[in-house]
């Protein structure tokens, strides 16, 4: 190449840069866009699609930054981008994980913008980069061989759990990187310890303290401590997996939905506003002739209802409403200047629940809603899941199985159906008891709660028998997930008095073809789980 045109090639190599480091301002801008929503959003398929939306960002910018010569800001977006990735494949995943890797996206984008694509001190440190993207669990536990028996049981429930055998290495723990929950043995007075260092937290972690007796004063210490759960010695690990289970899905819980219906604009937007400020989804609705349609696409948790509207009244709304069967569970509040308490109480007794009078603070309206909101969901759930274990009921789960059946054949995406039985259970009652038979099951929905996805859904189909439908998975990957679940089960040790036992489960999977029918899905699952029982049990079969 002759000196002219290698001075050529520089220029437009130059120009290029140039006009990359332009494009980068945007890219940066998008980063930070996403990294604000990812904080805000809190339902848990809105936070995956922004995830993959931030990850093919990422992605790009891993790829093209350090062609540009911004080799620095090309490294980070690699490392932020695997952090996305793990964070996205984790079966439970972390709200800590996803805050902190928010954090470090914003941070990149302001060095990045800055002109300083320098190293950043958090991207480098090699411990946040080993950050799980599972939820982390520290436990406090001075007894070695107890907390290393807990540490691996709850490990197979997919939970990574650190062990701290003293108080002073826990504080330390946190102050470097906070877990997502908290579990506190205590054998002599560690709670006050504890209750000290959730006071120096912006927000106290969730805990669950485990003591020698259930008595007044140690419960007391607990919920000083900020105990979410209290377990007595010896520990029934499934009731604290459960409990944990809970605390965490509290955090990532879906937003309430709360519908508004009044006339007056201003006044409903003003409500919205305070409730959406609180993390509700809000509708309002000033024409209530539209409530039905509203209702249905809607589908709130709960209505609050202006009581004197132009062409209705309030009563008349709500009467309507309970006409329908399909919305008994959502209540409905009258937003009313109404005082007098006789008049309150013959609208009760025509159809509405209870009454919120204006005017009402904007903290009154939060507790108020909020409060009776929580209630109505904790019931819905209740009615509509199993109740021993969680999971869907038996037409619910097959509702499912045929709704992702037919979006697989409209999509072509192959889904795997799998049914589910546990091994020689009869046997496990007879020896053990109905009560440990119980546990069993219990302890087999938590474990596959934990190791499937949210978009998978699994019920109870039988007394111990379980079927799941997991959507663009393939039956090789499903056998993999269930083999994976197999195992871990198996591992558990369940107690009844003085003994240990432990259970084996078998499955059979199938997977969508284009046309067969969801019953037809069913029933070729159905067909491999009983190869799989037929060929020693203890197996996952693909039909
Ligand atoms: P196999 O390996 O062939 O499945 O043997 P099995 O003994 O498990 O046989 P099967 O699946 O037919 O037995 C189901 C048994 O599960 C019958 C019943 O005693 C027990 N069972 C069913 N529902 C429940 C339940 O809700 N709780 C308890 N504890 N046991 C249940
Ligand atoms: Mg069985
Ligand atoms: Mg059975």
């Amino acid at each position: 190449m002759n000196e002219g045109a290698n001075e050529a090639l520089q220029r437009q190599l130059q120009a290029l840069n140039e006009k990359f480091a332009e494009r980068l301002s945007e890219e940066l801008a998008a980063l930070e866009q996403y990294a604000e929503q990812l904080q805000s959003v809190r339902e848990h398929e809105q936070r995956r699609q922004l995830m993959l939306a931030l990850l093919e960002r990422l992605h790009r910018l891993a790829g093209t930054a350090g062609t540009f010569g911004f080799t620095t800001l090309g490294e980070q977006s690699r490392l932020l981008e695997r952090r996305a990735e793990r964070w996205l494949e984790a079966a439970k995943p972390s709200g800590q994980a996803l805050s902190a890797l928010v954090r470090a996206v914003q941070q990149m984008a302001a060095t990045g913008r800055a002109g300083g694509a320098g190293p950043h001190p958090e991207l480098h440190s090699g411990t946040s980069d080993a950050l799980p993207a599972g939820c982390r669990i520290y436990l406090l536990e001075s007894d070695f061989e107890a907390g290393q028996n807990m540490c691996q049981t709850l490990g197979n429930f997919g939970y990574e759990v650190l062990l701290f055998p003293e108080i002073s290495l826990l504080q330390s723990a946190v102050q470097g990187q906070l877990p997502d929950a908290l579990i506190v043995s205590q054998h002599d007075g560690e709670l006050a310890a504890v209750s000290a260092l959730q006071q120096s937290l912006e927000v106290p972690l969730p805990l669950l303290v485990i003591g020698h007796r259930a008595d007044f004063g140690s419960q007391l210490a607990a919920v000083r401590a900020g105990a979410k759960g209290f377990f007595v010695r010896p520990v029934d690990i499934t009731q604290l997996e459960n409990s944990l289970e809970n605390i965490l899905n509290l955090q990532l819980n879906e937003p309430y939905r709360v519908l508004i219906v009044d006339d007056d604009d201003d006044l409903s937007a003003r409500y919205s506003l305070v409730l959406r400020n609180s993390q509700m989804l809000v509708r309002t609705l000033s024409d209530p002739s539209q409530l039905f349609e509203v209702m249905r696409e809607f589908d709130p948790e709960m209505v609050l209802l202006d009581m004197n509207m132009p062409d209705f009244t309030g009563i008349e709304l709500a009467q309507m409403i309970r006409l329908n069967d399909e919305w008994l569970r959502v209540p409905i509040i009258y937003l009313s200047a109404e005082t007098d308490i006789n008049r309150q109480m013959a609208a009760l007794l025509k159809a509405g629940d209870d009454f919120i009078t204006k005017p009402i603070s904007d903290t009154a309206l939060t507790a108020a809603v909020f409060s009776r909101v929580q209630r109505a969901r904790a019931l819905s759930m209740a009615l509509s899941r199993d109740s021993l274990t969680g999971l869907l009921k038996h037409a619910d789960i097959k509702e499912q199985v045929a709704l992702e059946v037919e979006r697989a054949q409209r999509s072509g995406k192959p889904t795997s159906v799998v049914m589910l039985d546990l091994d020689h259970f009869k046997q496990v009652n007879d020896q053990y008891g109905h009560a440990a038979g119980d546990n069993v099951i219990r302890s087999l929905a938590n474990l596959m709660r934990q190791r499937l996805r949210r978009i998978d859904s699994i019920g109870r189909y039988g007394g111990e028998e379980f079927m799941a439908v997991l959507p663009d998975c393939p039956a090789e990957q499903a056998k993999r997930i269930f083999d994976e679940i197999r195992l871990r089960f198996a591992a558990l040790s369940f107690h009844a008095g003085a003994r240990t036992f432990s259970v084996s489960l078998s499955a059979g999977i199938s997977e969508t073809d284009g046309h067969a029918s969801a019953g037809a899905m069913l029933e070729l699952a159905d067909q491999a789980l009983y190869a799989a029982k037929h060929n020693g049990r203890n197996q996952v079969q693909i039909a």
